[in-house]
């Protein structure tokens, strides 16, 4: 049997053995893909200084100019190195090799690109401030780095969330220290070459992988040597991560679960919906924070539109990544699988009728280590039912029939999360009022998940705190110092 890659910690230019390792799993068989060093206090402890080290060094003293320069370079060496990302992302996660092309890969390029040009276009905040006896004074707001900031971030989209996070954060001179899932650390270990190849200074951009609670996650987030934490993961973790960094006052940027919404009007066009309604309740097996886990459909086309997202839904193809027919990969974990499941199973308690899936496909005994699921759909849910309340990360949604646009809007936005929705209709003053209404960071009307980046991205409630993207993230990353001139 060839031996497993063994994947490090990255701290300081330098790989650091953890003080203990765990097995990272394919999600598509069950094989063992590599082992991954866990690191304890003092590795955190060393990247922690080490990223303390870095900004007090020439990174401290770059240009903007200079970094975005970086940043570009960057974006060059991911795209030089596609494929071993796009091998990365695929074989961590399970996710057919066309999806990581054109979202994930595509996307941690784009966001390199993209902050580059925000950073370089971004002017300073000025006032001037007129006095009793026509004196002035000149103020002006110059951007610091926040320091050294935590990054933490879950394993659904693991690069392109990531590079979502350093990007800014980088553009903005601070130094980073990244903890990925520990379902998915390849691609993170993998930017850490390419950050180095960039020509970015050792320490600048620091790797330490390992588990949350209890371990490498908590280390970090409670770590005092640390000036903020930037985190993408569940509600509840982000819950905990506040309470662990209230003693130090650290600021926190969450992007957090969600519980989404689409309202679908009898004026929509059926066919495009029901196209929309595909990807957005399915792509990436559901495992998207922007998906549509709840669908408010007009009564009159309800059994229209119902059939249509059965029909599309059986036509998903589970498989191998990178099977050219492969349009549906596992989830992330049995574990995941085994909690999917409790609510595939909670949801028929509940009385939903199953439409559509419902279980576990037999996909033959090469595949049946993996974590496989049914694309499944549900109607009758009572509102308030459990099962179309909290998050379930698959793909699965509560199909529901209404009668008004007050109705809608209401039944759509009687939820604790608010992350993101989409309306579907072909009325323009229904499609601004109602998308105006919903109660989340981002509403899309007749598409979804359509993003420019300079747009801000976040959630209100349980969803999040703060916003990211174009110059939402280089609020978050820099601490501004306002010069106050008497002229
Ligand atoms: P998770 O909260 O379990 O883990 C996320 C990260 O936090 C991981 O790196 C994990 O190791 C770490 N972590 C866990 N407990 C910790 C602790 N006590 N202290 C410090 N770190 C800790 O989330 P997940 O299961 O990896 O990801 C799925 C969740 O992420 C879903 O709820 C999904 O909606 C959410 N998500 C949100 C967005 C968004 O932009 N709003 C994007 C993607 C995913």
């Amino acid at each position: 049997m060839t031996p497993v890659p063994e994947i490090l910690n990255f701290v300081g230019g330098t790989r650091l053995e953890g003080r203990s390792a765990f097995t990272n799993v394919s999600p598509t068989d069950g094989t063992s893909l590599a082992t991954v060093h866990e690191a304890g206090p003092e590795v955190v402890n060393t990247a922690v200084s080490v990223a303390r080290g870095a900004l007090e060094g020439p990174w401290g003293r770059t240009t903007v100019t200079e970094r975005a320069r970086l940043l570009r370079r960057v974006a060059d060496r991911i795209e030089e190195r596609f494929e071993e990302f796009v091998e990365a992302e695929s074989g961590d996660t399970g996710k057919p090799l066309s999806l990581v092309r054109r979202l994930d890969v595509t996307r941690a390029i784009a966001n390199f690109r993209s902050f580059a040009d925000t950073v370089s276009a971004i002017g300073l905040e000025s006032f001037l401030t007129e006095m009793a006896g026509g004196r002035q004074a000149l103020n002006y707001a110059v951007p610091k780095p926040l320091g050294v900031v935590a990054v933490v971030v879950p394993w659904n989209l693991p690069l392109l969330l990531l590079t979502w996070k350093v990007a800014p954060a980088l553009a903005c001179g601070n130094t980073l220290v990244v903890k990925p899932s520990e379902e998915t650390p390849t691609s993170a270990t993998l930017l850490a070459e390419v950050v180095s190849e960039a020509g970015l200074p050792n320490g600048v951009y620091n790797v330490v992988h390992g588990h949350g609670p209890d371990s490498t996650g908590e280390y970090l987030t409670t770590h005092p040597g640390i000036d903020g934490v930037t985190f993408t993961g569940e509600s509840s973790t982000g819950s905990t991560i506040m309470r662990a960094v209230a003693p130090h006052v650290h600021p926190v940027s969450f992007e957090l679960g969600g519980k989404n919404a689409a309202v679908v009007f009898s004026d929509a066009n059926i066919t495009d919906t029901v196209e929309g309604l595909t990807r957005s309740i399915f792509t990436n097996t559901g495992q998207v924070c922007l998906c549509t886990e709840r669908v408010y459909i007009e009564r009159s086309i309800f059994d229209e539109v119902t059939a249509g997202l059965a029909e599309r839904g059986r036509q998903l193809r589970p498989g191998r990544p990178a099977d050219a027919e492969t349009t549906m990969g596992p989830l992330i974990s049995t574990e995941h699988r085994d909690k999917v499941l409790s609510y595939y199973s909670l949801a028929e308690q509940e009385g939903a009728e199953v439409l559509l899936g419902g279980g576990i496909p037999d996909l033959g005994e090469e595949l049946a280590g993996g974590a496989w699921i049914e694309p499944t759909l549900w109607a009758g849910l009572k509102h308030g039912a459990r099962a179309s309340t909290e998050e379930v990360f698959g793909p699965v949604a509560s199909l529901v029939p209404f009668d008004t646009e007050e109705e809608a809007v209401h039944l759509a936005n009687d939820s604790e999360y608010g992350l993101a929705a989409a309306v579907w209709t072909q009325n323009l003053e229904r499609a601004h009022r109602v998308a105006q209404q919903m109660r989340v960071g981002m509403a899309w009307v007749n598409t979804w998940f359509l993003r420019d980046l300079r747009s801000p991205f976040g959630g209100m409630g349980l969803s999040g705190v703060g916003r990211e993207g174009g110059a939402h993230s280089l609020r978050f990353y820099t601490e501004p110092t306002n010069v106050c001139v008497q002229l």
